[in-house]
């Protein structure tokens, strides 16, 4: 459930009503739910009341800091996987001892700043990147607490590009020669060894391969505590999915999930960590679009949006579905009609929607497209010199421009012409 609902034929964010801000902010833009996001974080801790646990937000779906500040405020981590990510939980106010490290090629410069700062655990890949952490720590006099994460060998039957526990995926080290790596981990000066980690995948809409990667983190777990490591937590990363087409997708709920965590580590004694990202930030959040020409094609209408490919990249990258909405909602029984739905960019990959039954358009008209708050903004670019666009928080009835659109004065004088030139 997300607070994105019509009120008076007009969708409302909260108690907010969208073409309001729309007014104020001008179009495209993202716009967030306060309340969605904080009943997201909840529906995790909650279900994991009972087991130590924090669930760590996985920043790279969405890292403005105002989402940050008021998830840390309610208690949560943060999953960071770069330098850049690791300075906007520190700048949003987050403790070091709440920040986990994760990623598969942390830079020594990271790992300096990570360590400068104060990191909860890093989370590590390989034998070279342990090595490099390992000097890095004992050239800064400190020691690290470190997990190895492992990749279990499970098809997350998700995306390609997205599913990251098959042996042939670039990600952690092959479950099988865990035990040896631990080892080596354990010899090296500067790291602790404190847990183990894995991550299978994002946008998972099953729980059996969650099920299948946890049964065998649990056996591992006991293997690596009999060969005398004190494996005190286990980080199961992230990947729950979320419904994106309402109508026909229903996805394991959180609850499911965290009673799975249960039954499969629960008797573990350890401190569990989970980093979902898609499932606190998706559904919280709408990208908001204006109409600018509607199209007659041969046998097509196009409309033909403000927003773009660059604004939400998941359409042409994935060939994701995102369910777009009048925001005026149309009349009971009134005629839908398809629409190929386009951003301006002169490429055909800026489509968002093929022979898309809406009802009908007209210039001017504002759409919606839901479950945009993860993977959204922080992927978009400025291709085209289309500006980035705002991020508009709302809460309760009060809505703030958590990042405003920048002028073209600040985009183009980003560049420097040469002296010599
Ligand atoms: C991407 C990622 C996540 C979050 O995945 P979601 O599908 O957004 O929940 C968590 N942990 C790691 C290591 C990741 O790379």
């Amino acid at each position: 459930m997300d607070h994105f609902l019509y009120r008076d034929g007009v969708l409302h964010a909260e108690d907010v009503a969208v073409p309001e801000i729309a007014a104020a902010v001008g179009t495209p833009f993202y716009l967030y739910s306060a309340a969605t996001l904080t009943r997201h974080y909840r529906l995790f801790d909650e279900g994991l009341d009972g087991l130590p646990h924090l669930v760590c937000f996985a920043m790279k779906s969405n890292s403005n800091q105002a989402v940050i500040k008021l998830l840390a405020d309610l208690g949560a981590g943060m999953d960071v996987v770069s330098g850049g990510e690791y300075s906007r939980a520190r700048a949003a106010g987050v403790p070091g001892e709440r920040i986990v490290f994760s990623g598969v090629g942390k830079t020594r410069d990271e790992m300096r700043m990570a360590l400068e700062g104060g990191v909860r655990q890093v989370n590590l890949e390989s034998e070279p990147e342990m090595a490099a952490l390992s000097e890095v720590a004992v050239s800064m006099g400190v020691t690290v607490p470190v997990t190895v994460r492992v990749n279990p060998d499970v098809d997350a039957k998700t995306h390609e590009k997205i599913s990251t526990g098959k042996s042939e995926n670039k990600f952690g080290i092959p479950i099988s020669r865990a035990r040896d790596v631990y080892a080596q981990a354990a010899a090296l000066p500067g790291l602790t060894v404190i847990g183990v980690d894995v991550h299978i995948g994002s946008q998972l809409t099953d729980l059996a391969p969650f099920e299948e990667a946890y049964r065998l983190v649990a056996s591992l777990t006991e293997q690596l505590r009999a060969d005398g490591h004190d494996i005190r937590r286990i980080d199961l990363g992230g990947g729950l999915g979320i419904p994106y087409a309402r109508s026909n997708e229903a996805p394991p709920l959180p609850t499911e999930y965290c009673d799975l965590i249960r039954r499969t580590v629960g008797h573990l004694n350890a401190e569990i960590e989970i980093e979902p990202g898609r499932l606190i930030s998706g559904n919280a959040g709408i990208m908001v679009s204006k109409v600018i020409y509607v199209k007659s094609g041969e046998g097509r209408n196009f409309l033909i949006l403000d927003s773009a490919m660059n604004d939400l990249i998941r359409p042409s990258m994935y060939s994701s579905y995102h369910e777009i909405v009048a925001v005026r909602e149309p009349a009971p029984g009134v005629e839908m009609a398809p629409y190929d739905i386009v951003g301006p960019v002169c490429e055909s990959g800026d489509t968002f929607a093929r022979e898309r039954a809406m009802p009908p358009a007209a210039a001017g008209d504002l759409v919606a497209f839901r479950s945009a708050g993860a993977y959204g903004a922080v992927m978009s670019s400025e291709y085209n010199t289309r500006p980035l666009i705002p991020e508009v928080l709302v809460q309760g009835d009060q809505f703030a421009v958590i990042r405003p659109r920048p002028t073209f004065d600040e985009i183009i004088n980003r560049d420097i012409i040469p002296e010599w030139l």
